[in-house]
């Protein structure tokens, strides 16, 4: 006997629960956690992750595996008085992905198992001579099983479908009777012998074997690895399988089959929310091919089973305190429960749901603050469709996943990459969607169907990627070959521009304006939480105000004009964290740069900093005045002064045509030689930073004298100004000592005795600089990361460039998940960083530690500053709250406290 004969690949559902996830995928855990609460689950097991990733990694079962599932299959036959393949009384299963995380119709799932020509009779018998039930249920399987465990297209057997219903002269598939169906099956057969080579597989353990290993091998489906990458999910956590016994929902109209939230997941409001299916198995549902009517019509059509669903639904929501979906069919008026999990929900119904349970006492406020995420906070501050009555909607379907999106109408997944790539918004137009839309709806802004409900294919995966999604908008008719759909008397045709609404589930013609979300009003302090009704807005006021009590990182802004630091207050900045001092030399100041660029003398220069002295003055009067006392960093200019200038080719243009028509160009040839001159060729690496202040005499001073004067002014008119005077690109202590010794001299003197204090610290932005923190901090008062250019440097990336040029293929790769300089690259960016603030603070103890680059609104890297022991992080004025939000969450994920 090997090892890996004792290994266990095998759970029943009495084995497992909730907490097995990663052995027993989301899925078998669920079923296993409701069978063991007693809940009417029919009997089955699952195949672990543990056995897709062996499989994967050799290409073959592993041992062991066959005979366990032998003994469970065995178990499962004894515990439904049936066996598999029995022609009498055949019992039959469906074979049913299951990862860890949902990957909603990525990945496979083939019902019916165990059918065949001669199991056919004894299944019609057995559901009381119901000859129907039995060819429609192997239609199904041979279908399924040829398209996702043999690859034969699908197309074919749906165009056998419709064949079959126009010889009947109809639409519906319930018109199609026993012997259409038996027919249907001898043509199903033949298309699987054509595309395969072989028969149809009668033997049932064979059907099952090869349906176990096509789950398998559909982790690594291309739509699949496109899921999850899309979502983060590691790529070899593999996922389960499992083999439930066969319940039917399409055995006449007192069976059916639904799917149902405790919650709405689009707006968290309490209720009953689902969709029902009479006479129809599970895939018809999410699939949206046929529309549903809502869960509450149960109620009328089957009342013990509406009352018993209703208290199970109680119950799954009390147990797993959270949101539950579920799926379930009944036979016959027996209810049966197919799945259960902490359903997906919108941003919206995530804050909505996550303050209604602390009120239910079921969680407490740091629960709910784990429960909610920057991400989606952020979705929630995106605008919405401004309408009045020149916006006539023209369609109405599900508000599938939140938000306001207008663009061409595209009716393919290619179509939309396309046009995407070149820069436009599109919306894909779908009867419905399936897995293959994938890329395009990726690319699109926002996805119409005409078919199927808030559980479709099209609404659970744009619910995902926070896509704006209309469902089952059934007035429209779409026409893919001929590039356009009609609604209502209108046509609409690729390329032409429609605007869909998330929320409300409408559709307009042309573009539609936007207004702000109400998020954004309340964080604008236009809308008073305590009085509002709004929901959301009173959920996102609580779960912030706990979010910073409990956080530690201060949060500040990186602002250069006073308006985004007035609007940065609004949203809770506490500082600015970089004030950018480039903009301050651009629009009608560009002359005078000119002038300081191109002085010959000494005394030009002078003149000309002197002329700009004044306006960066008046610059930080602003800013000081609006941050009323908190800290306000100022940045000395950083980039290549060339970049002031205009570009060399235009210059040369302009300098020859001039010429050739014999005008006078001595100045613009003074200009060009001076372009010439500062030309580089890797200008990110050249003259910016302290280096420009080092060599051009006077920049800095006269922008150190500019902040102190200014803070010394707000102060004297009674305010107070906090300045700290930051350093950009140091790499060596010594050019933080020059440029320190020159600024003291004039801070000095320019603050005399009004009590102002400045403070010059330094970006820590170059690796050397990071790797020599303990010097450099002799000499800095703080420290703020630059992690753009740490990015930059630490790969040797351009960060002009690469992002566009080439990270598609690393990230197709596997090289890294998420591009670095959007997310902080944890191990090597992050290792420079721990190092520095670790060196730093030991040459300097207290040192201040802030982070200034982009990653200081990034959720994940919010996480990360805080476990290095950073003091704050700065970000763009609209992602503040996002930080506060994620600086209180990882506040209580490191201290623990989080119960889940
Ligand atoms: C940085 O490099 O991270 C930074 C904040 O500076 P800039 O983006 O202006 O180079
Ligand atoms: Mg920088």
């Amino acid at each position: 006997m090997t090892a890996h004969e004792t290994d266990k690949y095998v759970y029943d559902f009495a084995e497992g629960n909730k907490d097995l996830k990663d052995l027993l995928g989301g899925k078998g855990a669920n079923l296993a956690e409701m069978t063991n609460l007693g809940l009417p689950v029919p009997p089955g097991f699952t195949i672990t992750t543990g056995a897709c990733q062996a499989y994967l990694a050799t290409g073959r079962e592993p041992d062991g595996l066959a005979g366990q599932i032998e003994a469970h299959l065995e178990a499962l036959e004894r515990a439904m008085g049936r066996r598999l393949g029995d022609p009498q009384d055949p019992l039959l299963v469906s074979v049913r992905s299951g990862a860890r995380f949902s990957m909603p119709g990525m990945m496979e799932t083939v019902l019916n198992v165990g059918l065949n020509d001669r199991s056919v009779v004894g299944l019609s018998d057995q559901a009381g001579q119901n000859d129907r039930f039995a060819w429609d249920s192997y239609r199904r399987l041979i279908q399924m099983f040829g398209k996702t465990v043999c690859e034969v297209p699908g197309e074919e057997f749906e165009h056998a479908l419709d064949e079959a219903k126009r010889a009947k002269g109809t639409h519906d598939d319930l018109d199609l009777d026993a012997d259409d169906l038996r027919g249907l099956v001898e043509t199903y057969k033949k298309i699987f012998a054509k595309h395969t080579g072989r028969e149809f597989p009668q033997e049932p353990r064979e059907q099952l074997d090869l349906a176990i290993r096509a789950v398998f091998e559909s982790w690594n489906a291309e739509r699949a690895i496109l899921y999850r990458r899309q979502e983060r999910i590691p790529a070899d956590l593999g996922t389960a399988v499992n083999v439930v016994a066969m319940v039917f929902g399409n055995l006449g109209p007192d069976s059916g089959t639904g799917v149902a939230f405790t919650r709405d997941p689009g707006s968290g409001a309490q209720g009953i929310y689902g969709d029902y299916l009479a006479n129809a198995q599970g895939e018809d549902v999410v699939a949206g091919i046929r529309n549903t009517v809502p869960l509450q019509e149960l109620e009328r059509l089957d009342k013990t089973s509406y009352d018993q669903l209703l208290d199970i639904m109680a119950r799954l929501e009390g147990h797993y305190q959270d949101l539950c979906d579920i799926e379930f069919t009944i036979e016959r008026g027996k209810l049966w429960m197919l799945q259960t999990r902490v359903g997906k929900r919108t941003a919206a119904a995530a804050f909505v749901i996550a303050g209604q349970l602390v009120d239910e006492g079921l969680i407490d406020l740091d629960e709910a603050l784990h429960r909610v995420n920057g991400a989606q906070l952020a979705q929630l501050m995106f605008p919405r469709f401004q309408l009045d009555h020149e916006f006539e909607a023209v369609a109405q379907g599900i508000g599938a996943s939140p938000g306001a999106a207008s663009g061409a109408v595209v009716f393919t997944s290619a179509r939309a990459v396309e046009l995407a790539a070149e820069g436009k918004s599109v919306i894909l137009v779908r009867r419905e969607t399936n897995p293959d839309d994938l890329n395009g709806m990726i690319a699109a802004q926002g996805i119409l169907t005409a078919r199927g409900g808030k559980t479709s294919h099209a609404a659970v995966v744009a619910r995902g990627m926070g896509k704006t999604c209309v469902s089952g908008a059934d007035g429209i008719e779409v026409n893919v070959p001929a590039k356009r759909f009609t609604v209502g008397g209108h046509t609409v045709s690729e390329g032409d521009v429609v605007s869909i609404d998330g929320t409300t589930g409408k559709v307009y013609l042309g573009e539609v304006p936007v207004t702000p979300s109400e998020v954004v009003q309340y964080f604008e302090g236009t809308l008073d939480p305590e009085r509002t009704d709004d929901a959301l807005v009173r959920a996102v006021h609580r779960i912030m105000t706990h979010a910073d009590a409990r956080r530690r990182l201060a949060v500040r802004t990186n602002a250069d004009t006073g308006a985004d630091a007035a609007r940065a207050r609004r949203f809770g900045a506490e500082g600015i964290g970089l004030c950018r001092t480039e903009h301050m030399f651009l629009g009608d100041r560009r002359e005078l740069v000119e002038r300081l660029i191109l002085a010959a003398t000494d005394a030009e220069r002078t003149d000309a900093l002197a002329a700009l002295l004044p306006l960066q003055r008046q610059d930080f009067v602003e800013i000081f005045r609006e941050m009323a006392g908190l800290p306000v960093t100022v940045r000395l200019i950083d980039p290549p002064l060339h970049e002031f200038l205009p570009p060399l080719e235009q210059l040369a243009v302009n300098v020859a045509v001039a010429q050739e028509r014999g005008e006078d160009v001595a100045k613009e040839e003074a200009l060009l030689a001076a372009v010439r001159r500062m030309h580089e060729e890797n200008p990110m690496l050249g003259l910016r930073g302290v280096r420009l202040g080092l060599v051009i005499p006077g920049l800095f001073a006269m922008q150190v004298r500019a902040i102190a004067e200014a803070a010394v002014a707000v102060t004297r008119d009674g305010g107070t100004a906090c300045p700290e005077i930051m350093v950009p690109l140091v790499g060596a202590v010594q050019e933080l000592e020059t440029v320190r010794a020159e600024a003291e001299k004039i801070i000095a003197e320019v603050v005399g005795d009004s009590g102002v204090e400045v403070l010059i610290g330094t970006m820590i932005e170059v690796p050397r600089a990071a790797l020599t923190a303990g010097q450099i901090a002799e000499a800095a008062q703080f420290f703020s990361f630059g992690t753009n250019d740490l990015t930059q440097m630490g790969w040797g990336f351009s960060r002009d460039d690469v992002e566009g040029a080439f990270f598609w293929r690393y990230l197709e790769l596997g090289i890294f998940g998420i591009s670095p300089f959007e997310s902080i690259d944890r191990d090597g960016v992050g290792r420079l960083i721990r190092i520095a603030a670790e060196e730093g603070r030991a040459a300097r103890p207290g040192l201040k530690l802030g982070v200034c680059g982009e990653h200081g609104g990034d959720p994940d890297s919010v996480h990360f500053f805080h476990e290095v022991g950073l003091d704050y992080v700065s970000c763009s004025p609209f992602r503040v709250p996002v930080a506060r939000l994620e600086a209180g969450r990882a506040a209580i994920e490191t201290t623990g406290s989080d119960s889940r």
